[in-house]
């Protein structure tokens, strides 16, 4: 027997001129599995370099047989992702159809009862991946990032060995779908592969390679850094106006007083000190940012 993916593709939401968004899903059964991998991308619109990666990836299943299940949804959010203003993406959160309060598409597990758009789209992803036992769902971070994955401290055996560098461990769960997921009982991991709003070649390989890693297909390497989200994760927020020159890049080593930003301000330019010894994780997406604007997230020893 041959394993083979089937599609299905799912109505999701038709817009005011009866335009509509629809979802596929592929799936891929072998007769030896035991368990059952949901792989996902794309929740967040602005969000691109995982959507690639699992269509690459799904190749790789049936070229290897990998003695899984695997239920693959590569775009998972279509209205996040048809979601710009001027040629600028902004599908983070649902700032169309929403005159409330502009949910962020990752923080909504809670609302897969509410018969609302967010509600239907989200018990949706929920109602497919529930035969899973393993969820990957693959985010990217920041205008820059550094690859991080976030994880359940008893996830720890799965995501050390695939070359990520910083792995994020956390004892609170949000009402992400990784975490929703994790309190049903499965393993479910978060990646951020990349920056976000641009894919590259190498990012796509890269991050093709943490998949290979993680179902066996290269053997695991050294090297991760494990960092308590509740405790290690910090924001940084910009202490006045202006427009902000980096002189740091995501992943680089700071040390708490180091010059890693000048910020020119209408009385002249500041030199910004890391606040932090540590690791600068990813720089938010604005260059001028206003007074208490954050800027960055810092992972600090
Ligand atoms: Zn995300």
């Amino acid at each position: 027997m041959t394993p083979k993916f089937s599609q299905e593709t799912l109505p999701l939401h038709s817009t005011a001129s009866d335009a509509t968004f629809e979802i596929d899903v592929w799936r891929y059964h072998h007769p030896d599995a035991t368990r059952t991998v949901y792989l996902q991308a794309g929740i967040h619109g602005i969000e691109l370099t995982g959507i690639p990666v699992v269509h690459e990836f799904m190749k790789e299943i049936e070229e290897h047989k990998l003695v899984y299940n695997f239920i693959c949804v590569p775009l998972s959010n279509p209205m996040g992702l048809d979601s710009q203003i001027m040629g600028v993406q902004t599908g983070y959160n649902n700032l169309h159809t929403n005159q409330q309060n502009c949910w962020n598409w990752n923080r909504i597990g809670n609302l897969k009862d509410e018969p609302s758009l967010e509600g239907c789209w989200i018990k949706t992803l929920l109602d497919l991946s529930a035969p899973a036992d393993i969820i990957l769902d693959l985010h990217t971070a920041g205008i820059e990032t550094v690859p991080h994955i976030y994880f359940n401290e008893s996830d720890k055996e799965h995501v050390t060995g695939l070359g990520i560098p910083h792995l994020l461990t956390w004892n609170i769960p949000s009402d992400s779908f990784s975490d929703t997921n994790f309190q049903l009982g499965k393993v479910a991991l978060t990646f951020e592969l990349s920056s976000s709003r641009s894919v590259h070649g190498e990012w796509v390989k890269e991050s093709l390679i943490y998949l290979r890693r993680f179902f066996g297909l290269l053997p695991k390497v050294e090297g991760s850094r494990i960092w308590q989200t509740e405790k290690q994760l910090k924001k940084w927020y910009s202490p006045t106006g202006g427009i902000l020159c980096w002189h740091k890049d995501a992943g680089d080593s700071t040390a708490e007083g180091d010059v890693i930003a000048t910020l020119y301000t209408r009385k002249g330019s500041l030199n910004l000190e890391s606040p932090y010894t540590g690791v600068l994780l990813l720089k938010n997406p604005i260059q001028a940012p206003h007074e208490r604007q954050e800027l960055a997230k810092f992972l600090v020893e």
